[in-house]
C-alpha cells in the first residue's frame, strides 16, 4: 500500500493502546482494589506516550493528505489521524491535565453527593468541568454551535443541527405512542417478575446458553465476566470482551445487558481483518456502535420471536417461571413505564432522558443555562417529558455519571444507537423469520456487509448513506415502535 510507512509507524500507538485496554479490562474485572493508584498512574503515563507517538505522525498524514490518488481504506486512515492530531494539537496538555485532575476528584465527589443527594456537593465540579469543556470546544474550533465541536468527539460530523430535528421529530412522536400504549394496557407498566429473586448460578448458566443461541466465538476469539458496570472493550479482531452483572432480581437485567454488550462485541468481531492494528480496525463511532447493540438487544432480543426462542431454556432453569406462560414472559421484558431512571428506562422512553440531557448540555456549553439551576430544570423536563418528578437529586440530576468524567457531547449518541437500530430493521428482509429458525448468520452476515467490515475507513454519515442511503432519519424507529406495540 502507498502509505505503508505511516501504518508501520501507527503499530506503535496500536501496541499502547491494545496494552491500555488490557489494563482497563483487567482493572475493572480481576484487579484488587489497592491497586487502583498504581493503575491510575500508569494509563495516565501511557495515555502521555501515546500523544507522543501519535504526533510523530503529522509529518507523513501532512504528506499523504496531499495526495490525490488515495484509495477508501487510506483516506480513512488518513481522516482519523487527522481527527487525532486535530485533538492533541489544538488543545494544550495543561488543559487535558486540568481536565483529567478534575475529572478523577469529580468522579470520587459525584459518588458522594450522590449517595447523599446532594447537588450542592458536586456543583462546583460541575461548574469547573462545564467551564473545561467550553474551553476545549473553543480551542477545536467549530461552526456554528460551540456544542458542535463536543458532539463530533463522539459523533463525528453529527451537530445541533442534526440532532434538533432527530428530536424534533421523535418527541411528539413518541409522546402519542406512549399515550396510545398507556390507554390500550397491552404492555405492562409493572410486571411481578420485575421483584423475583434468582440463583445466581442459574442466570450465569443461562447467559452462557444466550451466547451459544448468539453464536458468539466463546474461547477462540471473545470471553465474558463479571464487572460492577457491563461494558464491551476489543484488544483485537480476534480478542474482543464483554461484561455483565448480576444483581439478584429482575433476571431480564443480566440477560438484555448480555445480549447488549454481545451486540457491541459482534462489530468489533465483524471488522475486517486486514483493518487489524491500523487507525480504521475499530467502530465509527458512538452511535453506529450503540446502534448494533440496540438492535440486538431492544429489536431482536425482547422481539417475540425471540422470547419463543429462548422460553423453553428460561422455563427449564427458573422454577419461579411455572406459572408464566410465553407471553407473560414477552411482555415482562416490554414493560413500558415513564420512570426516573435512564438506565431503567424501556424503548419507548428511553429518548426523552436523552432529549432532557441533550438540551442541559447544548445549553451550558452556550452559556444559556447554568449549573446552578440544573436540578431545577431536570425535574421541570422530567415533569414536560415523561409525567415524573424526581424527590430528589440522586435520582434527578446526580444519577449519571458521564458528567463528572467530563463527558459532554456523549449522551445524544445513544438515541443515535436507537435511530440507526430502526434503520437497520427497516432495511434487513425477513427479519422475524430469521430470527424465529435462528438463521443468526444471516442477520450478521448483513450487518457485516453494511456496517461492520468497513471499521472507520468511512464517517459515519457517509458510512449510513452507503448502507441504508439515508443518514439519521428517526422515522424508522418511530415505525419500528408504533408497529410492535401499537400494530395488530
Ligand atoms: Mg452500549
Amino acid at each position: 500500500m502507498r502509505i505503508d510507512d505511516l501504518l508501520r509507524e501507527y503499530r506503535s500507538v496500536w501496541a499502547l493502546d491494545h496494552a491500555r485496554s488490557l489494563l482497563e479490562w483487567d482493572l475493572e474485572v480481576n484487579m484488587p482494589v489497592e491497586g487502583a493508584a498504581a493503575r491510575g498512574e500508569a494509563l495516565a503515563r501511557l495515555t502521555l506516550i501515546r500523544r507522543e507517538y501519535l504526533l510523530r505522525l503529522k509529518d507523513l498524514v501532512d504528506k499523504y493528505e496531499e495526495s490525490k490518488d488515495l484509495n477508501d481504506l487510506e483516506r480513512g486512515v488518513i481522516r482519523v489521524l487527522r481527527r487525532e492530531l486535530k485533538y492533541y494539537t489544538s488543545i494544550p496538555p495543561e488543559i487535558l491535565e486540568e481536565l483529567d485532575r478534575t475529572t478523577t476528584k469529580a468522579a470520587v465527589v459525584w459518588r458522594e453527593a450522590k449517595k447523599e443527594s446532594n447537588f450542592e456537593k458536586f456543583k462546583p465540579y460541575l461548574t469547573k468541568i462545564v467551564e473545561l469543556e467550553q474551553t476545549i470546544a473553543d480551542r477545536l474550533g467549530y461552526e456554528g454551535h460551540p456544542y458542535n465541536a463536543l458532539l463530533d468527539l463522539y459523533e463525528e460530523g453529527f451537530t445541533v443541527n442534526d440532532a434538533d430535528s432527530v428530536f424534533n421529530k421523535l418527541l411528539p412522536n413518541l409522546k402519542t405512542i406512549l399515550e396510545k400504549i398507556r390507554s390500550e394496557g397491552r404492555f405492562p407498566e409493572r410486571h411481578p417478575l420485575e421483584e423475583v429473586p434468582y440463583d445466581v448460578n442459574v442466570m450465569r448458566s443461562i447467559n452462557e446458553e444466550l451466547l451459544k443461541i448468539l453464536e458468539m466465538p466463546v474461547g477462540s476469539r471473545f470471553r465474558m465476566d463479571v464487572s460492577a458496570h457491563p461494558f464491551t472493550i476489543s484488544m483485537s479482531v480476534n480478542d474482543v470482551r464483554i461484561t455483565t452483572r448480576y444483581e439478584g432480581k429482575d433476571f431480564r437485567a443480566t440477560m438484555f445487558s448480555v445480549i447488549h454488550e454481545s451486540g457491541h462485541a459482534m462489530y468489533e468481531l465483524m471488522i475486517d481483518p486486514s483493518l487489524e492494528m491500523t487507525p480504521v480496525g475499530r467502530g465509527v463511532s458512538m452511535g453506529v456502535h450503540e446502534s448494533q447493540s440496540r438492535f440486538w438487544e431492544n429489536i431482536i432480543g425482547r422481539s417475540r420471536e425471540f422470547v419463543h426462542l429462548i422460553y423453553p431454556l428460561l422455563k427449564e432453569r427458573l422454577p419461579f417461571l411455572k406459572d408464566y406462560s410465553e407471553d407473560d414472559v414477552y411482555r415482562y421484558f416490554n414493560i413500558v413505564r415513564p420512570s426516573l431512571i435512564r438506565v431503567d428506562a424501556d424503548e419507548v422512553t428511553y429518548n426523552f432522558h436523552i432529549a432532557l440531557r441533550y438540551e442541559i448540555e447544548k445549553g451550558l456549553i452556550a452559556n444559556k443555562l447554568s449549573v446552578s439551576d440544573l436540578p431545577s430544570l431536570w425535574n421541570d423536563f422530567m415533569d414536560k417529558y415523561l409525567g415524573v418528578r424526581p424527590r430528589n437529586d440522586a435520582e434527578g440530576v446526580l444519577q449519571d455519571i458521564h458528567w463528572s468524567q467530563g463527558s459532554f457531547g456523549y449522551f445524544p449518541t445513544y438515541t443515535l444507537g436507537n435511530v440507526i437500530a430502526g434503520m437497520i430493521y427497516a432495511k434487513l428482509p425477513q427479519l422475524k423469520d430469521k430470527v424465529i429458525n435462528r438463521r443468526f448468520n444471516e442477520i450478521r452476515e448483513f450487518l457485516r456487509d453494511r456496517i461492520c467490515r468497513h471499521g472507520a475507513i468511512y464517517p459515519p454519515k457517509e458510512l449510513l448513506m452507503r448502507a441504508f442511503n439515508d443518514t439519521y432519519n428517526p422515522d424508522y424507529l418511530l415505525n419500528y415502535l408504533r408497529e410492535k406495540y401499537l400494530g395488530g
